[in-house]
């Protein structure tokens, strides 16, 4: 099975004179251990079977759906396997023989959706979250660039060029030799012009977030010098690696750099929120205030410690969501107990159009109450 990551080809997609079935599946280790999310499924398709036919009225469309989630149910049942992943996307329309399987880093709403179009937003939001590196390794004669994106690698070009690895040894250093060198220098600043060009290029179809350069300090220099301004602002490391390096270790390497950058990220973003808190302006910490600004639709970036949970009440009525009161303020209905009041809000917040950012071991947001958020107005 080929994971495919377009993005664009999906958000694109029109079912045309068939629906498109979109499943949404929590799939995180830590809280299905013997893989119960299979039960999760089976609710979904249970719940979808009986809707299909409000959705159309047309048989063969029907069948199609019918088979898409077949389709689905034996994928996730027999073929899917999870490893590392915590969340699973999947899109089918059978009618017009699309599929798309997107295996994530982050646990996701369980949700099973059959429309006209594919349901994206939880999945836009997700990879809002996770950025795309390029790392290019360069010397005098090769480069070969990569695509590190949600733990996978892909090496996209390798350019060679012919540059004489040194001036021709000579007894005496004469016009030809001279002549040898020009040449070598015009190669030298060729093989760089275009490995910068196609770095570029790469750009414009990827749009990687960050550029990580590999090479020996004098390789690197160069490639620096000659790339774009707005590549060159992206450069979050420069390593020493070499250009043979199997593509498994300069995953590895990238994952590591990678780590590096999300924590510097995250801090500022903490670092931000407690600037906001502390001014008393636009933000708000502890899971109390949080859910009551995400209810106020306040929120426009949620901050939660990775892997923090707690239990809580919701609403099963207007979704509002409290740690501590019996009964909606809003419509005045009880509010029912969940075991994970974190999940509901990432679901609320991603419904709302947040972003949504896990923070890995922050001492600042466990403080707070391990969540806080960033706000768009203050009521
Ligand atoms: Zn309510």
């Amino acid at each position: 099975m080929v994971i495919k990551y377009n993005l664009e080809e999906l958000k694109s997609f029109k079912g045309g004179d068939f629906l498109v079935a979109s499943l949404y599946l929590n799939v995180d280790g830590n809280k299905y251990p013997k893989k119960e999310y299979t039960i999760s499924l089976k609710g979904l398709l249970k719940q979808s079977r009986k809707e299909i036919g409000r959705k159309t009225k047309s048989r063969q469309a029907k069948d199609a759906v019918e088979e898409d989630l077949r389709k689905i149910e034996r994928f996730v049942l027999y073929d899917f396997q999870r490893a590392n992943h915590k969340g699973l996307a999947v899109f089918s329309c059978s009618g017009n023989e699309f599929w798309q399987v997107y295996r994530l880093p982050r646990p996701i709403c369980d949700t099973l959706i059959v429309d006209r179009d594919p349901y994206t937003r939880p999945l836009t939001t997700l990879l809002n979250e996770c950025h795309k590196y390029c790392t290019i390794l360069v010397d005098h004669k090769r480069a070969r660039i990569f695509e590190v994106y949600l733990g996978n690698i892909k090496e996209h070009s390798f350019i060679f060029e012919n540059v004489p690895s040194k001036v021709r040894e000579a007894r005496w250093y004469g016009p030809e030799e001279r002549r040898i060198e020009r040449h070598t220098d015009d190669l030298l600043r060729h093989h760089y012009k275009k490995v910068s060009e196609v770095t570029l290029d790469f750009f414009k179809r990827k749009l990687f977030d960050w550029l990580i350069l590999g090479g020996s300090q004098k390789a690197i220099q160069e490639l620096e010098d000659t790339l774009h301004p707005y590549l060159k602002e992206k450069i979050v490391d420069r390593v020493f690696m070499d250009l043979s390096l199997p593509v498994g270790e300069v995953l590895e390497k990238t994952l590591q750099i990678e780590n590096k950058v999300e924590r510097g990220y995250e801090e500022r973003l903490v670092q931000q929120l407690m600037n906001q808190i502390g001014s008393s302006n636009l933000g708000v910490g502890g899971l109390s205030d949080t859910l009551f600004a995400l209810s106020q639709g306040q929120v426009h970036i949620l901050l939660v410690s990775d892997g923090f949970r707690a239990p809580g009440l919701v609403c099963e009525e207007c979704k509002y969501m409290a740690i501590d009161i019996k009964n909606c303020p809003i419509c005045g209905t009880k509010l029912t107990k969940v075991p994970d009041i974190i999940g509901e809000a990432i679901c609320v917040a991603i419904a709302q159009n947040c972003q949504v950012r896990h923070i890995s071991q922050n001492s600042e947001l466990e403080k707070l109450g391990n969540t806080g958020a960033i706000l768009r107005f203050k009521t």
